[in-house]
């Protein structure tokens, strides 16, 4: 493989951290342009030392010059807040961006980079979710990779090289289920924080293991796939698989279906991303078949998940109700995170938003920025 100099959007968080993991193993292969942090300083700094990236952007209030003369005393640049990342998003020189920012905020950046033409490899499923139209027209425009992370995307993806989306019958996402896909509703209602942040497979951030255990995960991930390979709603669904083996499925025309199976380590999908179309050497456990294995399929149960119904309606509602969907899950998970409601309120307060919201069609960027803030207000309004 050519070498490669890579961004990282979020190096500090749970995809940026096992992306630098994958590198480190590679290092003869890729270099650091850019690394950008929310208040994770300290990591950041370690991250520096190491990997001696051009620049790095912290986007929280930063005031301490100490800091600043720190990250270049290892010759390295600091951007700063917003406006940082903006620079990062508009001036880097890299071959592909990791794009692991974690809400919305990675969206406006995202469109800004493509139009400079550069490969994204999105672990940020917020901005297909909320723009998938404005981005999808933006990478074709420009020719670029947009190589998803999301490992069920990832599959999918892995699945359709070689084949040409006419081909295509159904798309078939595995969700894990969560911790609690085999418990009654009513136990839904009494369901901690704690609880609710034991993914049972997979180690990741604390937003997306609350939306894992809510399936509000896999309604954004319909979407996502939606926009990705370009497919009508109702040719995307779910199956509930809680050994998280099998990462995604394709169904062809030809009723032959290809699937890609892997142990849930997201450093593989990860590895992928940043070595497509090529492959890198793993450094990681291993598939053993060597031992008996059982893998189980559950159809979901929309009654216990109204999550994934309220996918495709925002599917077929199109504009902004997407991005309402996702700002006013953004707000519901904060309020549960912080203990003001209860598990089950999450979709509840989602819901409500949706039915409060005129959904404006063919929306600019502004128009899905605002319907974003509107949605977290209203939900954290309702919550008052
Ligand atoms: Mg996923």
């Amino acid at each position: 493989m050519k070498r490669k100099t890579i961004s990282i959007w979020g190096s500090t968080g749970s995809i940026g951290t096992q992306t630098l993991d994958v590198i480190s193993r590679h290092s003869d292969l890729f270099s650091l342009f850019v690394l950008t942090a929310h208040h994770n300083i300290d990591l950041l700094y370690k991250q520096a030392e190491i990997f001696k990236p051009r620049a790095v952007v912290i986007t929280a209030r930063f005031e301490d010059k100490e800091w600043r003369q720190r990250f270049n005393s290892l010759g390295v640049e600091v951007w700063e807040g917003k406006k940082g990342l903006f620079r990062a998003a508009e001036q880097g020189e890299e071959d592909l961006i990791v794009n692991s920012l974690v809400g919305g905020i990675g969206l406006e950046v995202t469109l800004k980079a493509l139009k400079r033409g550069v490969s994204i490899a999105l672990a940020n499923k917020e901005v297909l979710v909320m723009a998938g139209e404005l981005v999808t027209k933006e990478v074709k425009k420009q020719g670029v990779d947009l190589i998803p992370i999301d490992s069920e995307h990832s599959a999918v993806f892995q699945c359709l090289q070689g084949e040409s989306k006419e081909r295509i019958k159904k798309i078939i996402l595995t969700a894990s289920g969560g911790p609690f896909y085999n418990k009654k509703l009513s136990h839904l209602k009494h369901v901690t924080v704690e609880q609710a942040l034991q993914h049972p497979n997979w180690s990741m951030g604390k937003k997306v293991t609350i939306d894992s255990a809510t399936m509000m995960n896999k309604g954004l991930e319909i979407i996502e796939a939606r926009w990705l390979f370009d497919q009508d709603p109702d040719k995307i669904k779910v199956v509930i698989h809680p050994q998280s083996i099998i990462h995604s499925l394709v169904e062809f025309i030809d009723d032959s279906v290809k699937a890609q199976l892997g142990i849930p380590d997201m450093r593989i999908p990860i590895s992928y991303a940043l070595s497509y179309p090529e492959r890198l050497l793993g450094h990681y456990r291993w598939m053993d078949f060597s031992q008996p294995l059982s893998m189980e399929f559950i159809p979901p149960d929309l009654e216990k998940f109204p999550a994934l119904k309220l996918a495709y309606l925002v599917l077929k509602q199109g504009g902004t109700a997407p991005a309402v969907f996702n700002g006013a899950d953004e707000a519901a998970v904060r309020l549960f995170l912080h203990k003001k409601i209860d598990f089950i309120s999450i979709v509840n307060l989602i819901e409500k938003a949706l039915q409060q919201h005129s959904v404006i069609s063919n929306p600019t960027l502004e128009d899905i920025m605002e319907a974003d803030r509107w949605a977290k207000e209203f939900v954290m309004g309702l919550n008052k």
